[in-house]
């Protein structure tokens, strides 16, 4: 079922919300981008005169109730974006009286999900190593699919809106999605958005694809990237990461962020992407400094022979160069992850470069466009780039996920 086909009149709604938005010691709200992000969801569920129970985490509670990840906090803001004076559940396992009082349009917010361990399935107050462990996680596996039908029996729909969490299997995030048939479970219009983004990059994709690769390390990457190398036309890699390929090549990387013992991973990419006939874009120059500093002492130098006591900070201006003709002829492109030390003034002009090509290949040659994961979606908001390409990602462990190639349990428990 779809969100938009569906009536909601006079039905339970379970949505599963991310509302895991910051707040100060005040608990006041510093960004309220995820709550503003389900906005369209709620509001078509309470304009068909639908009824509401809204379910989150925040944070991670260590006990029920935990006051400091009290989604009362954020309450009042919540009723204020809705436009409906919306009730609370202090206790999100024992609503069910303030359920059967809700009217059609009214809403309910329950209490954080996470109060009850139940939520994640995951022991808490035991470690991993512990013998007994393996036997208390079995329990609370057991526990947590009762607590996601009693979470199930409030609601004659479940909508999942929770891209940033969709790479859990939690009791709201996915095991409860199996209490109902495939007539009454949905994604709600952000999530639908982020699975549509992810597939038109991944599976339904305009040639020539290109994947941009940035941030500081190949080991964490590495799975994302080969991932790619089965998808894509160009892999652009950038960032600290590109050093280690240096290496492999022969290269020499002076102070540069570099891995060493990743050498043999980068040469297999090399090698596959070659066998595959993908194009690995590798940058030709680099700004370099004498330490890690914003106000170092710098000089744009070859990218294959940083000199002692230097390190690479940013790709330099020909690789920008070259980087943006290959994004710019691009009809489907990917970004993770930075070209450079972006969190310095002095550093940021090679991934403002990249941010730049992929914004103009949006506009000019009409390409789908995803940005997602971390650093790189704080680079095109700080640089005032996100309305400028397609999609920018909210779910950045999620996003990473999906693209390393893995189902995630929040998706196929609607998927089927
Ligand atoms: P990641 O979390 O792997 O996406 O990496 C993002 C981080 O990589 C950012 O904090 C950047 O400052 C850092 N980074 C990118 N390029 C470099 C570089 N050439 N040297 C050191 N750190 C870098």
């Amino acid at each position: 079922m779809t969100i938009d086909k569906f009536n909601f009149a006079g039905k339970n709604t379970f949505v599963r919300v991310d509302f895991n938005v910051p707040v100060d010691e005040n608990f006041n709200i510093t960004d309220d981008t995820r709550i503003v992000a389900a906005m369209p969801t709620l509001k078509k569920i309470i304009a068909d005169g639908g009824r509401l129970i809204i379910a989150s985490h925040m944070g991670r509670p260590k006990k029920n109730p935990d006051p400091k990840y009290s989604l009362k906090h954020i309450l009042k803001h919540v009723s204020e974006c809705l436009g409906v004076d919306v009730k609370f559940a202090d206790d999100c396992a024992k609503a069910q009286e303030q359920v059967a009082a809700l009217k059609d349009g009214e809403a309910l917010l329950l209490e954080n999900v996470r109060f009850y361990a139940e939520e994640e399935g995951k022991p808490r107050g035991i470690e991993k190593e512990d013998p007994a462990y393996d036997a208390a996680k079995k329990e609370l596996k057991a526990a947590q699919k009762e607590f996601a039908k009693t979470l199930a029996s409030y609601a004659d729909v479940y909508v999942n809106d929770a891209f940033g969490t969709a790479h859990r299997k939690h009791a709201t995030t996915a095991v409860m999605a199996d209490f109902f048939d495939a007539d009454h479970k949905m994604f709600g219009y952000l999530m639908e958005k982020e699975v549509v983004a992810v597939e038109k990059v991944l599976n339904n994709s305009v040639k020539p694809v290109t994947a941009i690769i940035g941030g500081s390390k190949v080991s964490s990457k590495i799975t994302i990237i080969e991932n790619l190398l089965q998808k894509v036309d160009n892999l652009v890699i950038i960032g600290g990461m590109a050093y280690t390929f240096v290496l492999a090549k022969g290269g020499k990387v002076g102070n540069s962020l570099c891995e060493p013992d990743q050498v043999d991973v980068a040469l297999a990419v090399l090698k596959k992407a070659e066998e595959l006939g993908v194009k690995i874009v590798l940058p030709v120059d680099c700004l370099a400094a004498d330490k890690f500093d914003n106000n170092a002492n710098t000089q744009v130098v070859d990218n294959n022979n940083v000199p002692d006591g230097w390190e690479g900070m940013d790709i330099g201006p020909a690789s920008a160069k070259a980087m943006a003709g290959i994004i710019e002829s691009s009809k489907t492109i990917l970004w993770n992850g930075p070209a450079g030390v972006f969190e310095f003034s002095n550093f940021q002009a090679g991934t403002k470069a990249i941010a730049t090509a992929v914004a103009n290949a949006t506009a000019k040659n009409g390409a789908f466009s995803l940005v997602g994961g971390g650093d790189s979606v704080s680079a095109v908001k700080q640089f005032g780039f996100a309305d400028k390409v397609s999609y920018v990602s909210t779910g950045g462990g999620a996003l990473l996920e999906a693209i390393e190639g893995k189902i995630l349990p929040g998706i196929a428990a609607i998927k089927g």
